[in-house]
């Protein structure tokens, strides 16, 4: 048998009738080009953050039953428009059958939370893989009405993880076998197995998920055990994009990316694959591509274990809105030692992370970009924190900046490319731009600035200009 091909369809694949008649027709094409196909598949699109919510709304303010029923009811109604559009009237009672009884499951365990009036993290997974469970079962379903001979595997049977709730960390060496007892056969048949994304189980078959937009890892997984051809992520967008086309509008996609860049760019609010989570085929040297539902012959994006040997200057850009900067500063922090760790340590215990951190070598002043709605809570913690020097003058102030954004500048080649910086720079000073602070990531394959929010999309359109060159 041939090495089988993974993919992994996004919410947005599978959310509409019409989304999942796309997603459908690409598995069964697959299926004829290339033989053996495994699919894994994401909730349809809001399914877990109504779960979520209801859950959350379900531990807070249990006698209003308002919220979890109208989640259960929504979601019910988008997986019948679904099978109403897609199925045979014969096969739709026992498609939408799996799809009650989750609702069920779903009613019955944020009644329980409801009743509680806390939730664990591990509630939390119990409600939030109810999307995947309903999704698989109705994709495997629209497959066979299309003559796709499918069937809906769930992961808890193939994913093996620790106990981090919401967050766990999944163990290939013991998922290997799993995957390999309950897939292949199927394959060997000929039928195509429709696996939920973003589950796995505990070793003693205890439900968690591997964290939001977990299938992707789902696929990676599948991939790196099964010793897949390549895996395929869809989604609805053509492959990773040189910026936000809704910014820049003549953004492009991206043909080859490294895990690298594709790390930067997640990290700087690139809406694209969380790098944890394809580390498995990228080690492998499993070629990775993602690409458009939508728009399947349209252009890909592959992702590569190294960057290219030529260099390129800059590839994309990115843009993370809603910041502010925190500023700690003052003479007396000249020399003393501690005063960065005591602001980040600070800092740690809000539980916000740090988008963005520079200081001046003068050592008097720390700066650094956190989300907006941490920043009362961060000035708070850095002023009973330093108290005592902000008393001595030591320390003059907590300043507070708002309305901020962070936008980076991603490419391997420009590690090897002087002047990259000056250019940058220059085309934002042509376009007006004020920058307020810049800081260079240690790997040289981005730099990052801060700007005021409201020159922010002006501050992307003029550096993507770069990219062309
Ligand atoms: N449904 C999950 C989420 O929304 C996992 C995924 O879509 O990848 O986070
Ligand atoms: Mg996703």
């Amino acid at each position: 048998m041939p090495k089988p091909l993974i993919l992994k369809f996004g919410g947005t694949s599978v959310g509409t009738p019409e989304a999942m008649q796309q997603a459908a027709q690409v598995v069964a094409r697959a299926r004829k080009q290339h033989g053996p196909v495994v699919v894994v598949t994401s909730a349809l699109s809001g399914v877990t953050d109504r779960l979520l919510t209801a859950t959350r709304a379900a531990a807070q303010d249990g006698h209003n039953g308002q919220t979890r029923a109208q989640a259960a009811e929504a979601i019910y109604a988008a997986h019948q428009a679904i099978a109403a559009a897609l199925l045979p009237p014969e096969r739709r009672a026992a498609a939408l059958d799996a799809v009650r009884q989750r609702v069920e499951t779903f009613r019955r365990l944020v009644e329980a939370i409801a009743v509680l009036g806390e939730v664990t993290p591990r509630a939390y997974d119990a409600v939030a893989s109810l999307g995947e469970r309903m999704s698989a079962p109705l994709l495997a379903a629209v497959l066979e009405a299309q003559g796709v001979p499918a069937q809906a595997v769930d992961a808890a049977e193939l994913i093996v993880t620790d106990a981090t709730f919401q967050n766990a960390r999944p163990d290939l060496e013991a998922s290997t076998p799993k995957m390999r007892a309950v897939l292949e056969p199927l394959l060997e048949q000929g039928i195509t197995p429709v696996v939920t994304g973003f589950i796995g189980a505990t070793s003693d078959g205890v439900t968690t998920t591997l964290g939001r937009g977990g299938s992707d890892y789902t696929a990676a997984l599948l991939g790196a055990g099964l010793d897949a051809a390549e895996v395929w992520i869809y989604t609805d967008v053509d492959g990773v994009m040189s910026a936000d086309p809704r910014i820049v509008p003549d953004a492009r996609t991206l043909p080859r990316l490294s895990y690298r860049e594709v790390a930067e760019l997640a990290y700087f609010g690139a809406k694209v694959l969380h790098p944890k989570t394809i580390r498995p085929v990228v080690e492998r040297g499993i070629p990775l591509r993602v690409r458009n539902t939508f728009n399947p012959d349209g252009p890909d994006t592959l992702i590569v274990a190294e960057a290219e040997a030529s260099p390129g200057t800059v590839k994309a850009v990115t843009l993370i809105r809603g910041l502010c900067l925190v500023t700690v500063e003052g003479r007396g922090m000249l020399g003393v030692p501690g005063v960065a760790a005591r602001t980040f340590a600070a800092v740690a215990a809000t539980e916000t992370s740090v988008v963005l951190i520079t200081q001046a070598s003068s050592e008097q002043s720390i700066v650094f970009a956190v989300p907006e709605g941490a920043a009362d809570t961060i000035v708070q913690a850095l002023e009973s924190t330093f108290a005592a020097e902000i008393a001595r003058r030591d320390i003059d102030r907590i300043g507070l900046t708002r309305g901020v954004a962070v936008v980076t500048v991603v490419g391997a080649g420009m590690q090897r490319t002087r002047g990259v910086a000056g250019r940058v720079f220059t085309a934002l000073g042509d376009a007006g731009v004020n920058v307020v602070g810049i800081a260079q990531g240690s790997s040289e394959v981005a730099i990052s600035f801060v700007v005021d929010a409201a020159e922010a999309e002006d501050a992307v359109r003029a550096v993507h200009g770069l990219t062309r060159r």
